[in-house]
C-alpha cells in the first residue's frame, strides 16, 4: 500500500476582525499521461506536444526525458530510473495534486505496459475522487505494435494479440498459459518485453510453444528501436527467430496462420480473397454484406465454425466490414456514420467532463 496523506484543514483561532470570505479553492493541479510514440519526434501527436509545451513538471525515464528534451527547456524535469515506477508516479501524483501542471511522459502509449495504470492505483490508495485535484489527461500515443508493424508491412492486418513475456511482475505460468492460448487460437501475437540483459529464457520457452502450433516457416518479424537511432528491423522466420539478438528495445511479431512475405513486407490478409477474386469480383456462393459461405476453400479456423451459412446479423451493417461491400447509399452512409461518430462518443471530454 502506498501512504496516503491528504490534505489537513488548517486549524486556527477564529480570526478577530471582518469575518472571512469563503476559503479560497485548493490548487487544482492537472496530470497528464503523454504517450510519445516510439521515439522520433515525427510521431509525437500534437495533442502529446501541447500537454508537454504546457506543463510546469516533466516527469519520465531518462530515456524517455532525453526523446523529448527539445521541447522542455525551462521546465521542471524530475527524471528517474527504470527500476523507479512507483515513485515516479507517485512525484508525478503528488506535484499534480499540489496544483501543479505536471506531464508524466512513457514512451509508445502511456496505457500500454506504461505508467497509467499505476497512476490510478497510487490515485485510488490516496482516496482520489473524480473532481478532486489533480484533473487527469490521457494523451494517446503510437504503441509499440503500430510503430514496428508499419516498418514491416501490414502484420496486424487480422486478429492479433499482445504479451508482455516480462515475468519480473507476472508469474511466469500465467504468461506461459497466455503464449499457449494465443498461439492455439491463430492469433498474430506482438511480443513485448521479450528478453533483457537477464531475462533470456522466455523468448526461448515462447517460440517453442508457438513452434507446437505453427509452422516453422511462419513469418516473424523482430524490429529493434523503432524509430530510433539504432532502428533494425529483421523478417525470418518462426524457426529461425532465435538465431538473432532480441533484447529490451526489440518487438517480436509472430504472423498467423494466414501470413505471408511479399516483396520483403510481412502482411497479415484481411480475407479479402475469401469472398472476393482479385479482380474484384464476388466469388460463386458468396453475397457481399452477408456472412462468409463455407465451402471446399481453405479456410482454416472457420472449419470449426457451426452455422455456416447463417443469415445475416443486423449488427453486420454498422462494422466497418459493410464498408467494401455496401452497395446502396444509404448502407454506405451508415457504415461511413458508424465510422465517424464511434471515436467522438468515446472522447473522455465528450463523454466523461469530469476528466480534463
Ligand atoms: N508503452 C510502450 C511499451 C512499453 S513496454 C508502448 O506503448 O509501446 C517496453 C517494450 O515495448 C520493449 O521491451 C519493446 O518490446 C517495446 N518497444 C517500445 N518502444 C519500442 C521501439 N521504439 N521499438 C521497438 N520496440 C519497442
Amino acid at each position: 500500500m502506498i501512504a496516503s496523506s491528504g490534505p489537513v484543514p488548517p486549524r486556527s483561532d477564529p480570526p478577530a476582525g471582518p469575518p472571512a470570505g469563503p476559503e479560497p479553492a485548493p490548487a487544482h493541479g492537472t496530470l497528464s499521461l503523454v504517450g510519445i510514440g516510439p521515439g522520433a519526434g515525427d510521431h509525437v501527436t500534437p495533442a502529446a506536444l501541447a500537454a508537454i509545451g504546457e506543463a510546469e513538471v516533466v516527469v519520465g525515464y531518462t530515456t524517455y526525458i532525453k526523446l523529448v528534451r527539445h521541447l522542455i527547456a525551462g521546465k521542471e524535469v524530475i527524471r528517474t530510473g527504470m527500476t523507479e515506477e512507483i515513485g515516479r508516479a507517485r512525484a508525478a501524483v503528488e506535484r499534480a495534486r499540489a496544483g501543479s501542471k505536471v506531464v508524466l511522459v512513457s514512451s509508445g502509449d502511456a496505457g500500454v505496459y506504461g505508467m497509467a495504470g499505476l497512476v490510478f492505483e497510487v490515485l485510488r490508495d490516496l482516496g482520489w475522487r473524480r473532481g478532486d485535484s489533480p484533473a487527469l489527461r490521457l494523451i494517446p500515443g503510437i504503441t509499440a505494435l503500430s510503430s514496428c508493424g508499419s516498418l514491416v508491412g501490414a502484420p496486424l492486418g487480422h486478429d492479433f494479440c499482445a504479451i508482455s513475456l516480462s515475468d519480473l511482475l507476472t508469474p511466469w505460468p500465467v504468461i506461459a498459459r497466455r503464449i499457449e492460448a494465443a498461439a492455439a487460437a491463430d492469433f498474430v501475437i506482438g511480443l513485448y518485453n521479450p528478453a533483457s540483459g537477464r531475462r533470456t529464457r522466455q523468448i526461448v520457452e515462447a517460440q517453442a510453444t508457438i513452434r507446437r502450433h505453427r509452422d516453422g516457416t511462419t513469418p516473424v518479424a523482430l524490429v529493434k528501436s523503432a524509430y530510433r537511432k539504432l532502428q533494425h528491423a529483421v523478417i525470418t522466420d518462426l524457426d529461425h527467430l532465435l538465431d538473432y539478438e532480441i533484447g529490451m528495445l526489440t518487438t517480436v511479431l509472430i504472423g498467423s496462420s494466414q501470413s505471408f512475405v511479399f516483396e520483403g513486407y510481412l502482411v497479415t490478409p484481411r480475407g479479402y480473397g475469401h469472398k472476393y477474386t482479385a479482380a474484384g469480383q464476388v466469388k460463386d456462393g458468396q453475397r457481399p454484406g452477408h456472412s462468409l459461405v463455407l465451402g471446399d476453400t481453405a479456410l482454416p479456423d472457420a472449419r470449426l465454425e457451426a452455422g455456416n451459412g447463417a443469415p445475416p446479423d443486423d449488427d453486420d451493417d454498422v462494422d466497418d466490414d459493410a464498408l467494401p461491400d455496401a452497395t446502396s447509399d444509404a448502407a454506405l452512409s451508415d457504415a461511413m456514420l458508424s465510422d465517424v461518430t464511434l471515436p467522438d462518443a468515446v472522447l473522455p471530454d465528450a463523454a466523461l467532463p469530469e476528466v480534463v
